[in-house]
């Protein structure tokens, strides 16, 4: 027996839904970065596409290659091209690329075939974006490129903080601005997107025609947010690990730093005598307190069902996000999936 990382693929559909809920008429791009969240990039995309997710938020060209495998109708959305060669594969597979500066723009339209082009403008977060200085030649040179035939601006997009409303605000005033001047350069870009899961939820004005939820649609929670029941969604992910050892009062689970769990993780683990302090974590086994009956080959649940914490829970104990700690748990440990 070795750890496992279950995921319920039907509380995975239950958000989605929920989602799609909260954020119609927007369309609803899946964000699967970091192989889903850590959850496993195939099974999560194969089951999105059948609940009837259109868009997917790949980041690289290599994971947006690998959706195509599995999803050759999929529209895929990639915005790290680090090469002209990246380029150029993004194109063939049939990927909608985000372009926030001027090389990647003229790499996109060399390419050959016709680029789907999303272009980015920098709102605050100066992650690869164009500045509102620099966009007006920018969106003039795509608008050439689109005569030409070389490219298709399909959207203009941004990524914004989500962590005030007056940031957000702010971005979304220079966000406007931008798509009016690409009108105004002659562009007609269909797919205007801003949010990620905190803004696509709260704030419908920054919703426009597509949102890109990623945490969310794995049931992790912004930290010191909205609970989950408040926003409707559930955590999807369950790690356990098998009892190793049966000490004096301890029992030795094996599961440890190495294959993700942060070293300070601290609280209460699932036991078969309910919960049960985790007091320590080591490189590859860690302890938790006994528990009456506890024998080898027991299941503790460290986070999700049959725990008293969630990842989200789990991750605040220590100061950081669930999502990291989701990401975090090593591609060694077992994915495993059930769907009703
Ligand atoms: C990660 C990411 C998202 C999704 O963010 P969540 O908060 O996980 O929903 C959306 N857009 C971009 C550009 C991202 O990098």
């Amino acid at each position: 027996m070795t750890a496992e990382l279950h995921v319920d693929l039907d509380a995975f559909a239950a958000n989605l839904a929920e989602i799609r809920h909260r954020t119609h008429p927007a369309e609803h791009m899946l964000v699967v970065k970091d192989d889903a969240y850590g959850h496993g990039l195939a099974p999560v995309v194969r089951r999105a596409w059948a609940e009837g997710v259109r868009w997917f938020g790949a980041f690289d060209v290599a994971t947006g290659r690998t959706v195509r495998r599995a999803l050759p109708h999929a529209r895929i959305f990639v915005w790290i091209v680090a090469t002209s060669e990246e380029a150029q594969d993004a194109v063939a597979a049939g990927l909608d690329i985000g372009v926030g500066d001027p090389v990647l723009l003229e790499d996109v339209a060399a390419a050959q075939g016709r680029a789907r082009v999303h272009l980015k403008i920098d709102t605050g977060l100066h992650r690869n974006g164009v500045r509102a200085e620099d966009w007006p030649a920018f969106v003039s040179r795509a608008a050439e490129l689109e005569r030409h035939g070389a490219i298709e601006v399909v959207g203009v997009w941004s990524h914004i903080s989500e962590a005030s409303d007056a940031d957000d605000d702010a971005a979304r005033a220079e966000f406007e601005s931008a798509v009016r001047v690409a009108q105004d350069a002659g562009l007609r870009p269909a797919l205007r997107h801003l949010a990620a899961s905190a803004a696509s939820f709260a704030r419908a004005e920054f919703r426009y025609d597509l949102v890109r939820v990623g945490a969310f649609s794995y049931g992790i929670r912004p930290a010191g947010g909205a609970s989950d029941a408040e926003l409707g969604i559930r955590p999807i992910a369950t790690l356990t690990a098998p009892v190793v050892r049966v000490g004096e009062g301890t029992v030795t689970i094996g599961i440890g730093s190495l294959d993700g769990l942060p070293s300070s993780l601290a609280g209460a683990v699932g036991t078969p005598g309910g919960p049960r302090r985790l007091t320590a974590v080591g490189e590859d086994e860690s302890i938790v307190e006994a528990w009456p009956g506890a024998a080898v080959g027991d299941t503790v649940s460290v986070f999700g069902a049959g725990a008293p914490l969630t990842a989200t829970d789990f991750a605040e104990t220590i100061g950081t996000i669930g999502e990291e700690l989701a990401v975090r748990i090593s591609p060694l440990v077992r994915r495993t999936y059930s769907a009703g």
